[in-house]
């Protein structure tokens, strides 16, 4: 049957092996993070006006005044998630929907809350027509989805001011929440680990810029 892998397109198939080389020399060593870049067309989730700068490792402009993540935060959050076949993973700002795939290419069920109504269905006809099964829905992020949870991992990727306690509860023990927090202008990204119904060890991680989250357990509009 046609689905996402078998219908790639391989026009700008040499830049996407370049970029994942130069990501490799930024600091990225997981090979199957690496071969996802390498894999997936970013061309498919920028704006056409911003086609050629696709392979740049920059974040670029997409509809609703958001942001296309940089491939190398995008490369470095899937690397600290640690993606195991068949792992549910819950995403918070669906946005592009570049994260979201690059997941389910590394074999996670991906379930993804995104905030903006025209985001949203840009997304349910993007992932409809490059035939990729991810579920999508439209609402608050940091309330989760509690209908799928445990997750065994969960990735925020907007600005957070705090860790939702929400996403916490939602974690599968055992498992791996990222997320940056901080101010609007900077953040601090967080590993959190669930090791045991009620502990959990935060890890500092380095310093980066999103798009801020924006609801009950973030920040007002
Ligand atoms: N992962 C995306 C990054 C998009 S930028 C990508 O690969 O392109 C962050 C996104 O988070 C924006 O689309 C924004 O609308 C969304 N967002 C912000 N607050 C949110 C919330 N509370 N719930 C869901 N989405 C949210």
């Amino acid at each position: 049957m046609e689905d996402f892998n078998t219908l790639v397109d391989n026009t700008y198939r040499e830049q996407r092996l370049n970029l994942a080389n130069y990501l490799r020399k930024q600091g990225i060593y997981n090979d199957d993070v690496l071969a996802a870049i390498a894999f997936v067309p970013r061309e498919y989730f920028v704006k056409p006006t911003f086609l050629n700068r696709s392979y740049e490792d920059t974040a670029l402009p997409i509809e609703c005044d958001q942001t296309i993540s940089q491939p190398f935060t995008v490369a470095y959050m899937t690397q600290l998630l640690d993606i195991n076949e068949g792992d549910r993973v819950l995403e918070i700002g669906t946005g592009s929907g570049y994260q979201a795939v690059i997941l389910r290419v590394l074999g996670a069920k991906v379930f993804s809350v995104e905030r903006i109504p025209d985001l949203y269905n840009d997304l349910l006809e993007l992932f409809k027509r490059i035939k990729i099964n991810i579920k999508i829905k439209l609402g608050d992020g940091t309330l989760g989805w509690k209908q799928y949870a445990p997750f065994n991992k969960i990735i925020v990727t907007a600005a957070a001011p705090f860790i939702p306690d929400e996403l916490k509860r939602q974690l599968a023990v055992g498992g791996r929440l990222v997320v940056p927090v901080g101010t609007k202008d900077i953040q601090t990204m967080y590993l959190v680990e669930r090791i045991s119904h009620d502990e959990f060890i935060e890890t500092p991680v380095g310093d980066f810029r999103f798009v801020p989250l924006i609801g009950k357990s973030g920040w007002s509009e």
